[in-house]
């Protein structure tokens, strides 16, 4: 029997773009092979309509939360697991500069709607600073863990799922047939995230993978509920745990966690919280950016029937749904991909 799609690779890419498919009663098969490291399985999993060193609005970010929305609403058709949630950010303002260009740009018509017009304060004794946050809004933190992990479990359970992986000497392809092993399917998609560097079919990407670290903390005495970006974002993630993070390193390309990032992290824990905490898990992995820092969508210059979807790079959560819709739209109703993220600009 053939199927509609192969997709390559079960990290918040192919997950999104796996169940686009389902919304639209398309058939797929999925494979991947399951890596504990990969930046998905390691996202902090925030979501955030700024760019908070500019107070500027991400690229976009209108329709990618628009279809953020849709996405997490329509997933309550095969999971009764909350993904989402919507508690804002809270981003501490450090100095009388940072809280003027704040509340000048909240009074923004362009930026307003995600902006609080008044300076926030957390009545907290575990935290240094208690006055002079900005709020966030329609900004939040999904679990990414479990979304792939509930998604994987799923797709296993209706056989669309083969943990292994992918042979690309197997592959055989023509206008309008894809042939992999015994699977027979109209179409390919590759979501490998920064192993893509190894794909021969989309060797022409410029990749410029991005490592990131993060610490897991417990602090017993804590006690905070609220997402905190300083230098670094700081998350409760329950049962008096959290995770801070992530640094940024271009130069080693390998998700071995290091003493240097670790201590960067321990720095801003230090001059942040007036509680003790203790060090959990340390955990690296690679963020697949690209050259010019925008993703990667669209079709193989030469074969139409395989497609790409990458280089999510540091907003892989709210950029998924959006390019798996884009991409849907342009493979089942012949829409145009806008030139800055289609892959033909490689
Ligand atoms: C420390 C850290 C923190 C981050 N925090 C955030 C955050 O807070 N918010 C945010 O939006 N983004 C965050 N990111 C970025 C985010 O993780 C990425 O944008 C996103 O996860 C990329 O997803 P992906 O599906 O493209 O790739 P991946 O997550 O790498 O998934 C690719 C999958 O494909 C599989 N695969 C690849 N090649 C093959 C093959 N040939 N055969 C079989 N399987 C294959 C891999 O094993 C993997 O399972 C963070 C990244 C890091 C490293």
């Amino acid at each position: 029997m053939k199927i509609d799609f192969i997709i390559i690779g079960q990290g918040i890419a192919g997950t999104c773009f796996a169940f686009e498919l389902i919304r639209r009663n398309k058939s797929f098969v999925i494979i991947d092979k399951y890596d504990s490291t990969s930046s998905s399985q390691i996202a902090l999993g925030v979501y955030n309509p700024l760019v908070l060193k500019w107070f500027t609005k991400v690229w976009n970010v209108d329709n990618q939360l628009h279809d953020f929305n849709i996405f997490y609403n329509d997933l309550k058709s095969i999971s009764t697991d909350t993904f989402a949630y919507d508690n804002g950010i809270y981003k501490f303002l450090h100095n009388p500069y940072d809280q003027n260009n704040w509340l000048s740009k909240s009074s923004n018509r362009n930026t307003s709607l995600y902006m609080s017009s008044d300076l926030k304060s957390i009545n907290n004794p575990g935290l240094v600073f208690n006055k002079f946050f900005g709020l966030v809004n329609f900004s939040g933190r999904v679990d990414v863990q479990l979304l792939l992990n509930s998604f994987r479990s799923y797709c296993k359970s209706v056989n669309k799922l083969i943990n292994e992986q992918f042979d690309y000497k197997s592959l055989t392809v023509n206008n309008n047939l894809i042939s992999y092993k015994k699977i027979k399917a109209d179409k390919i998609i590759f979501c490998e995230g920064y192993k893509a560097v190894d794909n021969p079919f989309f060797s022409k990407i410029k990749f410029k993978p991005t490592k990131g670290e993060l610490l897991v903390i417990y602090s017993k005495n804590l006690d905070l509920d609220k997402i905190i970006h300083s230098k670094f974002l700081f998350i409760p993630l329950g049962n008096d745990y959290y995770s801070v993070g992530a640094t940024y390193n271009w130069n080693d390309i390998t998700n071995e966690t290091t003493l240097n990032g670790r201590q960067q992290l321990v720095n801003m824990l230090d001059s942040f919280l007036q509680v003790p905490y203790k060090i959990i898990h340390h955990k690296a992995g690679i963020r697949p950016s690209i050259f010019d820092r925008r993703p990667v969508v669209g079709s193989h210059s030469e074969h139409k029937n395989m497609y790409i979807l990458n280089g999510l790079g540091t907003r892989g959560v709210l950029l998924a749904p959006y390019l798996s819709n884009v991409l849907c739209n342009y493979i089942y109703n012949n829409t145009l991909i806008n030139l800055e993220i289609d892959y033909s600009r490689m």
